[in-house]
């Protein structure tokens, strides 16, 4: 029996305690401190990201930008239906209308061009969700936000270090959300982080952030007392969470570089199968980078999905299925204004994710991409 291969193992690159470490050795392990600071300075250096801001998770930063573009009651926001529940509870927890849109007919991401008809004097932003790190596409999601004076939040939880037409996402909307959780490429446990790309918006998340007070003016000494000025809550996480984030970041392209390599095992392997027609594999549009978040199939229907997670859990290889549709679920389907979205479904349906982790070996890949095979051959 071979071992078992589980879908996520968190890798460490080996410095996350020394940093830690040095974070409470400095007795300043609140938030914002110095690996916050450095972590903040990393992404603003490289990836050019005007403003970035440590959080707790994705989930809160998705809610600092539901407070920000005040999100009020009746308000509609347009995301798609495959997603996590974060991105519609951010909205939601502000009273806001989801319209859900479809996924494309090729790929798990929202079908830009369902989006216009959507749109209605109420609409008040779209929520674009770049799924397994794939870019959505942003051209004509960015010229209907101008058209009709929406904003564009981006959820970028799985897309780091990932482009669209050249351009990083997480940049390209008006605000942007990543996720550290230890199930995505670079992790801190739980973490998160809001982008700002709209200048309007920098001194207000400040605030926001920090339980909405004006406390970060003061520390920079632009105040001389800092007090309540806005709404807000405790989105910031402490400089233990940020030590360990750091460690990640000084190896992210050694991580990205392995990440890739390990899909593009995967790909090899099982291309011919996608070829005979057997399952549908990753399709990348032309706009898009990889950012090897994850490896997906698509079965030809749940039956057939169900049957290979069982087959290979047999075989003490952990695949999963991924988001139900949100349109469906038990909070939400009374609330759903009744728009049948096959592709959505589809996915929840037919979709399988394979291990996915930075220590996968070569032989556990082809061990996998065998047992696949085998599957498809009985
Ligand atoms: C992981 C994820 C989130 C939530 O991230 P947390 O950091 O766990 O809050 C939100 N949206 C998407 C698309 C995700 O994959």
């Amino acid at each position: 029996m071979n071992s078992i291969v589980n879908f996520n193992k968190p890798y460490l690159t080996g410095k996350e305690t020394t940093y830690i470490e040095q974070a409470v050795q400095s007795m300043k392990i609140s938030g914002d401190g110095m690996f916050t600071k450095k972590c903040h300075a990393f992404f603003q250096e490289k990836y050019g990201f005007k403003k970035c801001l440590l959080t707790t998770s994705c989930t809160d930063a998705l809610e600092m930008a539901a407070l920000l573009i005040n999100i009020e009651p009746g308000d509609e926001v347009i995301m798609p239906s495959f997603t996590f529940v974060s991105t519609a509870n951010a909205f939601v927890l502000r009273g806001a209308k989801i319209v859900f849109a479809d996924s494309m007919p090729d790929h798990p991401n929202m079908d830009v061009s369902l989006i216009e008809a959507l749109i209605t004097p109420k609409t008040k932003a779209i929520v674009p969700v770049h799924y397994a790190g794939v870019a959505c596409d942003m051209g004509p999601i960015m010229e209907l936000a101008e058209k009709y004076n929406l904003f564009v939040i981006e959820d970028a939880a799985q897309a780091i270090d990932s482009y669209y037409k050249g351009r990083v996402l997480g940049s390209i909307g008006h605000l942007a959300a990543f996720s550290f959780h230890e199930t995505k490429n670079v992790i801190s446990g739980e973490g998160g982080m809001l982008v700002i790309n709209d200048q309007r918006f920098i001194q207000r998340a400040e605030i926001i952030r920090e339980k909405g007070t004006n406390r970060s003016k003061f520390f920079r000494g632009e105040v001389d007392k800092y007090g309540w000025v806005d709404i807000g809550s405790s989105f910031l996480p402490s400089d233990i969470i940020a030590a360990f984030l750091f460690a990640q970041l000084e190896n992210i392209d050694k991580i990205q570089a392995k990440r890739i390599e390990i899909w593009d095992a995967y790909y090899k392997g099982l291309e011919s199968l996608g070829l005979e027609g057997k399952l549908g594999l990753q399709l990348m549009p032309t706009y898009a980078t990889n950012n090897a978040h994850m490896f997906f199939l698509v079965l030809k229907n749940q039956e057939e999905r169900d049957a290979l997670i069982s087959f290979l859990k047999a075989r003490n290889i952990h695949s999963v299925f991924h988001y139900l549709s949100l349109h469906k679920s038990d909070f939400y389907q009374e609330k759903h204004d009744g728009r049948i979205l096959a592709n959505c479904d589809r996915y929840a349906n037919n979709l399988l994710r394979l291990p996915f982790f930075y220590e996968l070996s070569k032989e556990q890949i082809d061990n996998i991409v065998e047992s696949i095979k085998s599957f498809f051959s009985e």
